[in-house]
Parts: structure tokens; sequence; C-alpha cells
């Protein structure tokens, strides 16, 4: 784990850890059976650098905000807000309720009050229950607000509906509470935080767990026999299955740790340039950190799909799931607003970068049905952004132009759809 030399005083970890009990007796519905699951909340850390960057709500969530007609409907019960928290939970509820579709209301406890030093604070799903006629195995769980999604009916916890996630933040941590994004260098971004962890609310998350969090020997990852929904999209390089691993065991710790694991669902895969999303699975195993989260390094502070890394930097914004998280949540059988996400061709083999060595000028031309509005980044060896520009397409290219300052080196270009929220990063050569 990283440990941030940054405010040494106020390690903002989430370090407490959620296990959600309920009796099968609780159960009043018919055809779903609540499950008893031990899962690791997630550790939300903050980075050791501040990274002032800032991947704006999709222009639809105020456009929805504003008629009033939200894809998404979620029922919140605050409890100890100031007003100033309250509003900025409230904008991360509706950036989620502009992004999904439900039929059944999401009923979400957040909390907020003091909690011990070092504390974010974090958010989880209330339940987990099963879903016959999900499609999926007989041995995957769901989360229940997606649960009530896929089987159209309120999940009652004993006669009461059932709340569906549960959030707790600290009233004391260094939070930003503005929502515009302008998260100063020394704060960390509370819309931000908690459209994360709402995320996992909604199932972002994974049954992956070890025997001793010290010096594991063995990996985890049924509950009872069952797995999240999650799980069932899990696969190494090779690839093999997450489920396929001998349960618990040592081969499994050596997935979790093994910097190897890849999300293999369609529409996320489709969003992400055709390729496998790359997992969070350092060679050190990070509860809370490790395996539910998307890796760091695919997504770095900045990248239009970050929201749903281990780490978010002080000063970073990101108020966006991104779309490679909604292809995902759309895998795992949430309905994306808007209609099914569409495929798109943007990767690497679809543009075009000329001429490559370059000297002083080059021209992107992207594949047809691209967004107008670009981000481009151009990335030294070391990861460090040299150059980032603003651009507007024509005819489906874009020019970039006074390249003479660059140094004779190998760069990568990081090409965003800042409409889209998606990227293609190629390699280019500066003569
Ligand atoms: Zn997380």
């Amino acid at each position: 784990m990283k440990q941030p030399y940054f405010l040494k005083n106020l390690i903002l970890v989430l370090t407490f850890f959620i296990s959600t009990i309920y009796a099968f007796s609780q159960n009043q519905n018919t055809n779903v059976t609540w499950v008893d699951v031990d899962w690791d909340v997630c550790q939300y850390h903050p980075t050791s650098y501040s990274h002032k960057s800032y991947i704006q709500a999709p222009a639809q969530v105020f456009q929805k905000n504003a008629q009033g007609s939200s894809c998404g409907n979620f029922i919140v019960n605050y409890n100890g807000f100031t007003p100033d928290a309250e509003a900025a939970f409230q904008f991360a509820v509706d950036i989620w309720a502009a992004s999904i579709v439900t039929t059944i209301p999401i009923r979400v406890s957040a909390n907020f009050g003091p909690l011990g030093p070092g504390v974010l604070g974090g958010a989880g799903p209330g339940g987990f229950v099963t879903v016959p006629t999900s499609g999926f195995p007989a041995n995957t769980v769901f989360p229940l607000a997606l649960a009530e999604q896929l089987t159209n009916q309120e999940i009652m916890d004993g006669s009461l509906p059932s709340t569906d996630i549960i959030a707790t933040f600290s009233s004391t941590a260094n939070f930003y509470f503005g929502l515009d994004g302008n998260t100063p260098g020394g704060q960390v971004d509370f819309v931000s935080v908690v459209l994360h962890e709402l995320g996992h609310g909604l199932g972002m998350l994974g049954f992956a767990r070890v025997d001793d969090e010290t010096t594991p020997t063995e990996g985890l990852l049924r509950n009872s026999g069952f797995v999240n929904v999650w799980d069932q999209f899990i696969e190494n390089g090779t690839p093999a299955d997450i489920t396929s691993f001998t349960d618990p065991s040592a081969a499994l710790l050596s997935e979790f740790t093994g910097n190897n694991l890849f999300c293999n669902g369609p529409i996320a895969m489709a969003q992400n340039g055709n390729v496998k999303p790359s997992t969070y699975a350092p060679f050190s195993f990070s509860t809370g950190s490790s395996y539910s989260h998307w890796d760091e390094n695919t997504y770095p502070p900045g990248d239009l799909n970050s929201l749903m890394t281990p780490f978010i930097s002080p000063g970073e914004a990101i108020h966006s799931p991104g779309l490679v998280t909604l292809g995902f949540m759309e895998d795992m059988g949430w309905s994306i607003c808007g209609g099914t996400l569409k495929v798109n061709n943007f990767n690497v083999n679809s543009l075009k970068i000329s001429p490559n060595p370059f000297t002083s000028s080059v021209s992107i031309s992207l594949p047809e049905g691209m967004g107008e509005n670009f981000q481009i980044e151009i990335i030294d060896m070391n990861g460090r952004t040299i150059k980032s520009v603003e651009k507007t397409t024509k005819n489906n290219s874009i020019e970039l132009s006074n390249l003479d300052e660059l140094d004779s080196a190998i760069y990568f270009m990081k090409i965003m759809d800042v409409d889209a929220g998606i990227s293609v990063t190629k390699k280019l050569i500066k003569n």
C-alpha cells in the first residue's frame, strides 16, 4: 500500500470493515434469497501528490436535473449532514441518477459524523441476494439495488423495504464540498468520493479476500459458495476465469496479486476500445483496494475512466462514472440511461497519427462517428504530461502544431473524446 506522506496526521484511508449479516428468515420475497456475505469495504486512498484535474459530469446530468427527468430514482435518508455536505452528496446521487435506469427506487442510508482519524468513509450494498431469473450461474449473488431492478420488486428486509446502500462519511476529513470541480490541491473532492463509493454500493465490487492481511498465504473468493456478479467477469491474461481456481488456495492469492487481471464484460470492453479493462491487482494484496477497482496505472488521475480506481489525488475531481464503468454495469445487468451504450470503434488501430516520427506538427485522423471535443495529452516516458491541449475536430481530423519545442524522444499521445468519455493512447517519436 502506498503510504501517503501528504497529511500524515490524517491518513485518508478507509479502515473500517463492514460485515453484512442477514438472516434467511428476513426474506419475504418469493424469488430471491438473502445470502450472508463478508466483503471488504473500499479503502479509497489519496495519492501522495496533488493532481488538479476535473472530469465534468456528463451534460445530461445538468439537463435532466433541470428538467426533473432523471432515469434513476434514489431515496436518500440523510443523517447528520451539514448543508454543504448534503448538497455535494446529493449532486453525486444526481450524477448516478442521470446514468442508470431504475424501476424500483434505490434507498440510501447516508450518514455523516466524526469517524476515526484518517477515515474518509465508505459505502456498500445493504445486502446481497440470489436472483434465479438473472441468467447468471446459480451461485451468483447481486447487490440489493441491482437485484430490485432485475426482479422489478422492492426487496423487503423483514417488514420494511430494504436499505439498498449504506453510506457513512467523515465530518472531520479534509473534504472540499464545492460542486464546481475546482478542488484545491490540498483537499479531497467530496462529490468524487461519494460518486466512487456509491459505485461500490451499486455493485462495483468483488469478493476477493485473503486469509491473513499481514502475511497472506491463500486467497478466498466465495461466500458459502456464492460469488458476486462482478466476479463472473474477471479473468487473468491467459485467459482463465477467476472462478475456475480452487477456493481458497495459494493459486487464487497469486491471481489476486499477479497484476494480470482483466474484466471480460463485452460492453465494458467495447467502451474501452475493444480492450479488456485492467483491474487493480498489485503484487501485494491491499484489502479494500485490490481487485474491486480498475487499475490505477491504466486509468490515472485526469483519465475519463478514473472514477473507480483505488486512488484519488488531492485536487482531483471526477464527476463522471466513465463509460468503461457504465459498460461494466450494463454487463452486470443495469440499464444505462439513454439506452444501450454504443459499441465504439475508437481504438488504437482506428486512428492514425502522421507523420510519425514527427518534427513540428502532426495530424490525427479519427474514425467516423466520434464527438467533436477532444483533449490531447503528450506524455513522456516517465509518465509526465508535457503538453495538454483542447481541440475540436474538423473533418474527423485534429491538427497539432508548435511541437518543435519538444526534445527528440519517444512520447505517448493520449487522445480523449471528452463527450464520450473514451481515450486512446499511441506511441510517437519526435525527430
Ligand atoms: Zn473504492
